[in-house]
């Protein structure tokens, strides 16, 4: 017998769309040219960026100019945080201050905290409500004078909780009006989209957003690949120097066949939304209620309405987050206790400890994450075995 495999891990990572493939496949191969080259072969792969440039632009809703194509997330995020530190540390004496909150994304939190230590910036970090939500008037309490920055993740990753862009948004800009007025640095607005691609609006100008980071590994394209939309005219400066590809932003030879299945995910994202929204949804709340009817001792982690349609997070009571996720695995079903970047890290998740769980509680958590190609059998299958492992990891623990 084949061993049954079941993925619930989309948050981590997400299958390639066997149309992002198809789509990738030429630029591996006759159409391998260099953007940059003049002649065929380079017009050839440029034209193929371009196009993925303005699909980008499409969906973010801005000029294609300002998409900045990069390796994924991490390196965007990193970007965005490190080169508006930059810009702004150029020429002034004042150290810049940075507002962002506890439950980042690890890229963004070891960013800000490297900036610390270097002497570059001041971090606030902005506390998350018992909920997962961060308010936004927690966000302008912090802000200084000497603020240049506000990065606040839309979607969290772990517990899927959506964040009030658009009103921290519409904040920062009132904020920028007043300060404009005083000769006050403008307050740039930074969001790690990741997880909110998929199933949100991204459109930067409904959100009011300065910078925005998106990755390709997460909407069903390829690993490797991601982008950072820039407003036209924000101070940043780069933060990888070599040739003058992405206008001057980001130098490196671009990853052609990455950027195509980059622009092809977004694509069949934008078109796909409302419908992948809905099935994942389904299943999801199909699953929360027969977990919190039939299993005693299980409690959904952050908001349930404010969250993406294919998240969920739970603690289990008297049972460990390793174990389950080991029985589960040798059923062949993938779930993930806290992130798959601390994973292997016995320290409690700073996401769940953010939103005041006990670092016992959190020691039993399970993330569950949906996507496009899970099915209702798979889900059945997945709480059947769930419900099994916790009845007997229970036993053995004697509780
Ligand atoms: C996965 C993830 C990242 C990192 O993305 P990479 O493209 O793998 O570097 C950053 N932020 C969030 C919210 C994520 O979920």
């Amino acid at each position: 017998m084949t061993k049954k495999k079941v993925y619930l891990d989309y948050a981590s990572t997400t299958p390639l769309d066997p149309r992002v493939f198809s789509a990738m496949k030429p630029y591996f191969s006759q159409k391998f040219g260099n953007p940059m080259s003049l002649h065929s072969f380079g017009k050839e792969a440029k034209e193929a960026v371009e196009k993925s440039r303005k699909i980008a632009g499409d969906f973010f809703g801005c000029d294609s100019g300002e998409i900045i194509f990069t390796s994924g997330a991490t390196e965007s995020n990193n970007f965005a945080i490190k080169g508006v530190a930059l810009a702004s540390r150029s020429g002034r004496k004042t150290k810049p201050h940075i507002i962002t909150t506890q439950f980042e994304h690890s890229c963004v939190l070891e960013a800000s905290k490297k900036l610390e230590e270097r002497g570059m910036a001041d971090v606030s970090y902005v506390p998350v409500s018992k909920e997962g939500i961060v308010s936004a008037a927690d966000v302008l309490k912090e802000i200084r004078n000497n603020t240049i920055l506000v990065s606040v993740m839309y979607v969290n990753n772990e517990i899927g909780t959506i964040q009030p862009i658009k009103e921290i948004g519409k904040l920062v800009g009132t904020v920028n009006a007043a300060r404009e007025r005083k000769n006050l640095p403008k307050i740039l607005f930074h969001t790690d989209a990741v997880q909110a691609v998929n199933y949100l609006d991204c459109n930067v100008q409904n959100l009011g957003i300065d910078l925005l980071t998106a990755s390709g590994h997460k909407i069903y394209g390829p690993k490797g690949i991601g982008c950072l939309y820039i407003r036209k005219n924000t101070p940043i400066l780069s933060i990888q120097d070599g040739g003058s590809h992405e206008f001057g932003f980001r130098a490196g030879t671009l990853n052609v066949p990455g950027i195509v299945g980059f622009g092809t995910a977004l694509e069949i994202a934008e078109k796909e939304r409302k419908r992948n929204y809905k099935i994942v949804e389904k299943m999801r709340d199909y699953l929360i209620a027969r977990i919190l009817k039939e299993i005693q001792g299980v409690k959904l982690n952050g908001s349930k309405i404010k969250r993406v349609p294919n998240n969920t997070n739970l603690t289990v009571k008297d049972v460990e987050g390793e174990g389950m996720l080991l029985e589960l695995d040798m059923k062949g079903i993938a779930v993930s206790t806290g992130s798959a970047c601390s994973a292997g890290d016995l320290r409690p998740s700073h996401v769940l400890t953010a939103i005041g769980i006990s670092e016992e509680e959190s020691h039993g958590s399970l993330r569950v994450t949906l996507g496009k190609f899970t099915t209702k059998q798979e889900i059945d299958y997945f709480f059947n075995s769930f419900k099994e492992a916790i009845a007997r990891l229970r036993k053995i623990a004697g509780k």
